[in-house]
């Protein structure tokens, strides 16, 4: 049984897609792990299920095994009152509702060590879900950047394509089942046509 002598804590690890987010995550995973630390990982229903595991992985193939969730209340209902729990980690945050605040208060005020990552800005560059809050509550900020596919600089914008062009602003921000992929690029490149621009476009 760990006896938690350190007040608990909340590590919040923000940035656009391909920042390093997940890396990071694994990377602090890995090293508590070391340190013998009891740790459970969980992951936001949206993403990709692998074999019915569900992973937290980065793009360069590192991953860890995570437990998926599709409200925050589940990782309280998974973790019970287990008092040997170091670390609890959640990846892709952005997509959890409102009552992740809670949770992470809750399990930081039980002495555990609460690492969220998540993408703090959607495709229109506007704050995601919770992210913004909790990167105001939390004890720690980590914010990275990518690097802008279009001039190299430094990327702090999703760019979404639709068809391999800019998706429009009027777009919904969590689309299900569409064509869409991303870019990470910096705030010159970044494009996000509104509707009275497709009109002068047309002009
Ligand atoms: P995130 O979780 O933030 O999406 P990952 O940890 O999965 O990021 O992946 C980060 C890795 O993605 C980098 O180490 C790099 O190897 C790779 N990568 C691919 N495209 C880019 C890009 N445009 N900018 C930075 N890294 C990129
Ligand atoms: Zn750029």
């Amino acid at each position: 049984m760990t006896l938690h002598t350190r007040p608990g804590r909340i590590e919040v690890v923000a940035g656009v897609m391909f920042s390093g987010k997940s890396e990071e995550l694994i990377r602090r995973v890995r090293r508590a792990l070391i340190a013998k630390h009891q740790v459970r990982v969980f992951k936001s229903h949206l993403d990709e299920r692998y074999d019915g595991v569900y992973r937290v992985s980065s793009h360069t193939g590192v991953s860890v095994d995570a437990e998926p969730i599709d409200r925050p209340e589940e990782i309280l209902r998974a973790i019970g009152d287990a008092v040997d729990i170091d670390v609890v980690a959640v990846d892709e945050v952005q997509f959890l509702d409102a009552g992740i605040v809670e949770v992470a208060t809750h399990l930081a005020e039980r002495g555990i060590r609460v690492i969220l990552t998540g993408t703090d800005t959607d495709f229109r560059g506007e704050p995601f879900g919770m992210m913004g809050h909790l990167m105001a509550i939390a004890e720690e900020v980590t914010k990275l950047q990518a690097i802008c596919v279009v001039c190299g600089d430094l990327a702090c914008r999703n760019q979404r394509l639709v068809d391999g062009r800019p998706a429009r602003w009027d777009m919904p921000v969590v689309m299900v089942g569409g064509s869409e992929s991303y870019e990470a690029r910096c705030r010159r490149c970044f494009r996000i046509p509104r509707h009275d621009e497709d009109q002068v476009a047309l002009l």
